[in-house]
C-alpha cells in the first residue's frame, strides 16, 4: 500500500505509470476526460474523503477506548468516556454513509447537492 500522489491521503495499491493513485482520484481524472463538471465531482470526492479519514479516527479512539478497559467494571467516567467515542464513532460513519450517497447520486443520476449548487452558481 501507497498513500496516493495526487490527494495525499487515501491509501491506495493502485498505480499508473508508477506512480500511486487512489480511486478516487483516478474517478475524477476519469470524470475530465469525459468533461463533466469536475468542481461538483471533485467537491464530492473531497467530502468523501474528509469523511472517511474522520471514520478512520474515531474507529481508532473508540478501539483505544475500548482497549483500556479492563475485565472489570469500567469507572463511572469511563462509562462516559466509551459512550462519548461511540457517538462520535456512529455520527463519523453516518458522515461518511451520506457522503458516499451523494457522491453515488451525482455520479448515476446527475444529482447535484443544494449546497454545491449554491457554490457552483456563486462561483460562475
Ligand atoms: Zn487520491
Amino acid at each position: 500500500m501507497a498513500t496516493c500522489a495526487h490527494c495525499k491521503t487515501i491509501e491506495t495499491e493502485l498505480h499508473e505509470n508508477g506512480v500511486p493513485i487512489c480511486m478516487q482520484c483516478a474517478t475524477i481524472r476519469d470524470a475530465k476526460a469525459k468533461g463533466q463538471n469536475c468542481n461538483i465531482h471533485a467537491a464530492l470526492i473531497q467530502d468523501l474523503s474528509k469523511a472517511t479519514r474522520r471514520a478512520e479516527v474515531a474507529a481508532t479512539d473508540f478501539n483505544a477506548t475500548i482497549g483500556n478497559i479492563p475485565s472489570r467494571l469500567p469507572h463511572p467516567d469511563g462509562t462516559q468516556h466509551i459512550s462519548n467515542t461511540s457517538r462520535k464513532l456512529t455520527a463519523a460513519r453516518k458522515e461518511m454513509l451520506d457522503a458516499h450517497n451523494r457522491l453515488n447520486d451525482f455520479l448515476t443520476r446527475g444529482i447535484v447537492p443544494e449546497d454545491l449548487k449554491r457554490e457552483e452558481k456563486g462561483a460562475v
